[in-house]
Formats: C-alpha cells, structure tokens, sequence
C-alpha cells in the first residue's frame, strides 16, 4: 500500500497509529513504505540503512526476492488449511530444516513465544511419560528473554522487568540461575527438575555470549542428572551468529530447539525440533495450533533458509561481523563490543544509549537499544564491508558528539 495511492500524507499515517493503536512501542520517526536489501525507504524515497533487520528477522535482505517470489507463487493456490489437509510447502520445509540441522522431528509454530511455548510444554509433558510422575521444574537464565505469553514469560529471568512488572503471578515452575554460573544451575536442580532452557547468547539481555564451558557444562549436567536442554534460538539461529545454528558452533547439540525469526524472511512462522524419541510426548489433542504450519509461511520459510545456506549467509555473518566489530572497538565512549557474528552489542560506558541511537537515525541510519547503554546491531547478513564502513562512520561521528 503506498500512501499516495491513498490521500495520506507521513504526518496522517503516524496521527492514526497515536490516536488508534495501543502504543507500546519507541518508533522511529518515520513511514516505512518500501524496504530492500539493506534499506528500508519511506514515502519520498528517502533510503534508512537497516542496522535491525525487522530484529533479526529479514536475514537474506528486505524484500529477499526468492522469498517475495516464492509468497507470490503460493498465496495464488492456497493460502491456510489448517493442519488437516497436507501440503507440499510443509513437507519440503521439514525435510529441510530436519537434515540441514540433524533433528527427526519439527512442529510449527507461528511465533518465537509459540515456539517457546511447545518447548515447555514438550518438556514437561515427556517428564510426565518418561518419570512417571509430574516433573514440572525448568531452570532458566537470569537475564534472559523468552517471549510475552505467560510460559515464555514466566521462563524468562527477569522479574524486574517492564516486562514482567504488573502480570504477575508467573506460571509455577520456573527458577532463574545465573547465565555463564554452571554452578548455579546446578544447585537449583532438584527432583521435579526436567530441563535446563538458555538461549546461546542472550539478545535481550544485552548481547551476553555463553562461554564454552559453560553450554557443554550444561550438556554434561542435563546428562547425568536425565534432565533435557532446550535452546532458545529464536534470536540467534539461522546464520545470525557465524553458524547456521548457534549450537553448531559449540560442538554440542540441545534436546530440544526452538527457532523463529530469520526462518521466515518476514512471514510469521516459528518451530521447535528434537529426537524422535522426545516427539513422542506430544500426540493427536495434545498440542495445536491454527496457523502453526501456514502454507504461504512455510513456503517462504523453504525460500529463505534455501537462500541463508546457499549463499553461506553464515560465513558473511562470521567474516563482516569480524570485520565490524574490530572497527566499533576504536569508537569513542565504548566500553565493550561482544556477541557473535552479526549480533553485536556496543556497551558504552554511561548512559547514552538513547542519544546513539537516535543521532544515528538522525542520520539515516536503524539500530536498536537494549537498556541505556547497549547498542544492538542486528543487520541482514548480506551486508558488505561498504556497509559495515558506512555504519562506522556514523556511529563515530555520533560517538564523538557525546
Ligand atoms: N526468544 C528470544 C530469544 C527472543 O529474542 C524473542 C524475541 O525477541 C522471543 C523469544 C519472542 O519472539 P516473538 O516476539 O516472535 O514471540
């Protein structure tokens, strides 16, 4: 929909969405009527370089034209079936997903806290098969995030954040370690304990990589005590990190994975995957989902994981984000740059976060904020060295403002 073609002017469009729709979120200051590649374009044409990526969504670039095409192709015959009929979109992703990642099984879901939200329940359910009796506990990470509904919410260690702030109580069940602390996960595991859920580096959180040790320490606890690991990729998977899957990058492999964002290239589809063995706790009436397994959302979904491998969109996210992260270590006022591939968190060393942020919209340019002073870049991994030099420049002309 373009506004012209609408009487509406930028000024019109940002009056309805203030007077009309709940606001919580902080927007950037403008109407985005087109995106490629690394740009998102507004009305006048005028080009924003995507440091965000839809938050690490449009991976193999805005508008991927595999993705558009493939959409375009399937939207024509058939659009939703629910999970009755099968279809080939589907079963072409599965099989897909399910061999590039050395998983037997997937479940589609439709967002990162859906994906979450199976994990869980998965989880708990195959406790109740495996044990016999209702093992329910889940320790998760201090600081991490993994999602808005309540299981995802309540999985989520913290309780001091906005986002928990007013909706509790939190579903039973769930204690916080902390991330990088084997040790503490470790004391928290009792009898009713069935699993252990981290994402490999928090995004939310701040831009945290786990260290080595600490994931296959996790491996090697979950062994000996029976219990499950789940990894939350939502954020990290896909190539984002330099891997086509952060685990992948740890030599070592969780029992349970949920995957969301960049699968999609923009439609709304998310997944979890695991053994056949631990499919098993979920049968016919146990779990569901409308449009979990949407056929324009898996035939998208099959475009753009076909594209992020093809391309080796791993090994780019790997290289530029080397290649970035090197340069934001000379910026002024940065205390820490860390992540891992192009997940990059610029930790400045007081509370600037907000003027970074919009100095650099100031100058055309898309990044996100955790907190007051981290900076997340999060770009499609298409970029190019002249991407990453043309972000630097402007987050050190910025950087020298404050
Ligand atoms: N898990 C992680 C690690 C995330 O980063 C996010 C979103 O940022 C979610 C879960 C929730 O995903 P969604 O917003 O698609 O529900």
């Amino acid at each position: 929909m373009k506004l012209s073609e609408y009487g509406k002017t930028a000024e019109d469009v940002k009056a309805l969405v203030k007077k009309y729709m709940i606001d919580t979120y902080e927007r950037y200051n403008f109407v985005c009527e087109r995106a490629k590649d690394m740009y998102l374009y507004n009305e006048k044409g005028e080009a924003y370089l995507d440091f965000y990526g839809g938050i690490a969504v449009n991976s193999a670039g805005n508008c991927n034209e595999k993705v558009v095409a493939a959409v375009r192709d399937q939207v024509g015959d058939v659009i939703h079936t629910f999970n009755y009929p099968y279809t080939l979109p589907q079963a072409l992703l599965a099989e897909k997903i399910c061999t590039t990642l050395g998983f037997d099984k997937i479940f589609y879901q439709s967002t990162g806290t859906e994906a979450n939200e199976a994990m869980i329940k998965m989880a708990r359910k195959y406790g109740v098969e495996k044990y016999g009796k209702n093992k329910y506990h889940i320790i998760t990470a201090k600081k991490g995030f993994h999602g808005r509904t309540y299981g995802s919410m309540s999985a989520t260690g913290q309780p001091d954040n906005a986002c928990q702030i007013g909706f509790k109580p939190m579903l039973p069940g769930f204690t916080y370690a902390d991330y990088n602390d084997l040790e503490s996960f470790r004391s928290q595991v009792t009898e009713d304990t069935i699993a252990i859920m981290v994402e490999p580096i928090q995004g939310e959180g701040g831009v945290i990589p786990a260290t080595p040790e600490f994931l296959k320490g996790l491996r090697s606890l979950c062994d000996e005590k029976g219990l499950l690991l789940l990894f939350d990729e939502v954020q990290t998977g896909w190539c984002r990190t330099g891997d086509v899957m952060a685990f992948m990058g740890y030599g070592i492999k969780p029992d349970i994975l949920s995957m969301a964002k960049a699968m999609g290239g923009g439609m709304p589809i998310s997944a979890i995957v695991t053994s056949s063995e631990i499919a098993t706790a979920f049968t016919a009436g146990s779990h569901g989902t409308t449009y979990g397994g949407n056929a324009v959302c898996c035939a998208a979904s099959l475009a753009q994981v076909t594209e992020l491998i093809g391309r080796d969109l791993a090994g780019n996210a790997k290289k530029m984000g080397n290649y970035l992260a090197e340069k934001l270590r000379t910026l002024p006022h940065v205390k820490e740059v860390r992540g891992k591939g192009l997940l990059i968190g610029i930790e400045y060393d007081g509370p600037v976060g907000l003027e970074i942020k919009h100095g650099c919209f100031d100058r055309k340019m898309l990044v996100t904020l955790i907190g007051d002073r981290v900076i997340r870049l999060i770009p499609p991994l298409i970029l190019t060295e002249k991407d990453c030099d043309a972000a630097f420049e402007i987050l050190k002309e910025v950087s020298e403002t404050i």
